[in-house]
């Protein structure tokens, strides 16, 4: 059975990177129909807080990602925030300790950190075994520590042999002999260690992949140690290379957004945004870069992950993002442009509601020169403020003959019997057949006079949109400065 899982820690919000991981981890879930587990490593309690974790499962959700296991859920490997499986811990350690792969140590911090100097000012690595440690543990001491109340640590005996990993993207990867030295797992206060609690958690969740990202790879020695000491079969490890800015560097808030939930609140549309993390660090087999949600699961294969680091490139996320927005169905769309609408204050939550219908197309006409969710009201304020006032003052032959058909124009908009498309690009084509005006100039003009832009949605559509009182008060102005 493959079982893998996502193990944030929640101590901010889910960034690009932590998402890729979910994600990675999600599809090869899917893929394979195996199971996806979210473990909340909390640990730090100093750091980790709830609403981190809410959050957290928030943005997760809105990509899409969904769990089969987790601390919202539940499951059979539960409790699913390590915060909570202290006693899973305590007995693991205890195992250990009885089969003398572990030891305590009776030492004040001080004591180790004193040691740890010691050895380098000897031009020594400071790898600390249990002959060094067990000297702290006199009758004396042992007893003191008990009057006081006071716990020892327990410290891992690190194997001194070479460790080899089979990892999926990496490849080989070799940790010399004596790498490390003996290091601890528990705390004098019962907390684990990382990388004790990760094995634990790993172990009793019986994750078969672990997939994550490669700043994690120098764990992995005290990670393989420990599966050895519990005798388990060692899960199949994938360490996804990391995601770099433009620059080359480690992607970081100097690069600009990089967390999910700012790209929620900039309008990217979550299947834009799975579709582009999907495409850091991994390829469809033909090369495709619009996939459907459905067609990365089918094709996302481990072998098919870039050894190499990607890149996160803005522009290309954006012009994704743009691609979605155009494509996706309109009713969707309206939706999730709602509160940007409401938001910017061009209508109230009642007329959003009360005008879908124009709204609708509205967002229609301006869909396709955007982006980002977040900057279609901008291009919707030619329907709602009366835009500068052009002077159409015509001063050549060519321009006189557009200004007349421009008045031809506003007379019959004021009599349309119906207001749609049809007529009023029937009314458009009837004038420029019988009136003969320059169609270029025609065009550009009566567009400058009704939105002050050269470019923006079909012209139909504008004046659609608009509605005859604004089309005929913006023709008018306009037409009068003459
Ligand atoms: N909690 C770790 C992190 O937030 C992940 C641990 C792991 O995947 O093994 O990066």
């Amino acid at each position: 059975m493959i079982r893998v899982r996502f193990a944030p820690s929640p101590t901010g919000f889910l960034h690009v990177g932590g998402a890729r991981t979910a994600l990675f981890n999600y599809l090869y879930a899917k893929h394979y129909g195996g199971k996806l587990v979210l473990r909340v490593e909390d640990t730090d309690i100093s750091r980790s807080t709830k609403e981190f974790e809410e959050q957290l499962m928030e943005a997760l959700l809105w990509l899409g990602i969904t769990w089969d296991e987790g601390p919202d859920v539940g499951g059979s490997s539960g409790p699913y925030r390590q915060s909570e499986r202290g006693e899973i811990y305590r007995d693991m350690v205890i195992d250990l300790l009885k089969r003398d792969l572990a030891y305590k140590v009776y030492a004040y911090p001080e004591e180790i950190e004193g040691l740890h100097d010691k050895l380098l000012s000897e031009g020594k690595a400071p790898h600390y075994d249990h002959s060094m440690l067990e000297s702290f543990n006199s009758a004396d001491r042992v007893s003191e520590f008990e009057s006081k109340q006071l716990n020892p640590v327990v410290f891992f005996k690190m194997p001194r042999k070479e460790y080899r990993l089979s990892d999926k993207i990496k490849g080989e990867v070799v940790f010399k002999e004596g790498a490390i030295g003996d290091f601890v797992i528990m705390r004098s206060n019962g907390q684990p260690i990382y990388n004790f609690a990760v094995v634990a958690d790993d172990i009793s969740m019986e994750i078969s992949h672990v997939i994550r990202g490669d700043d994690h790879l120098s764990n992995t020695l005290r990670q393989l140690a420990l599966y050895e000491a519990f005798g388990v079969a060692i899960p199949s490890f994938a360490h996804v290379s990391m995601i770099l800015g433009p620059d080359g560097k480690k992607l970081s808030k100097r690069h600009g957004d990089t967390s999910v939930e700012q790209f929620r609140e900039k309008g990217f549309l979550p299947e834009a945004f799975f579709n582009f993390l999907a495409l850091l660090g991994w390829s469809h087999p033909d090369g495709k870069e619009i996939l459907r949600h459905e067609e990365i699961v089918e094709s996302f294969t481990i072998e098919r992950v870039n050894t190499s680091a990607a890149i996160f490139d803005d522009a290309k996320v954006r012009w994704m993002n743009g691609v979605y927005i155009r494509e996706t169905d309109l009713d969707r769309i309206t939706d999730l442009t709602i509160p940007f609408i409401v938001e910017s204050k061009l209508m109230t939550s009642e007329e959003v509601v009360a005008n879908r219908k124009w709204l609708r197309r509205a967002i229609d006409s301006v869909r396709k020169g955007v982006e980002t969710l977040s900057e279609v009201p901008e291009k919707m304020k030619l329907y709602f403020d009366d835009p500068e006032l052009t002077q159409f003052s015509p001063s050549s032959d060519s321009e006189r003959e557009v200004y007349r058909a421009l008045e031809a124009f506003k007379d019959r908009v004021e009599y349309l019997d119906s207001w749609n498309n049809d007529e009023i690009i029937g009314t458009i084509r009837a004038i420029i057949k019988d009136m003969k005006p320059d169609r270029k100039g025609f065009y550009m003009t009566l567009r400058n006079i009704l939105t002050s832009a050269e470019e923006g949605p079909e012209l139909v559509d504008v004046i659609f949109l608009l509605g005859r009182n604004k089309t005929l008060n913006r023709l008018q102005r306009a037409l009068r400065m003459a």
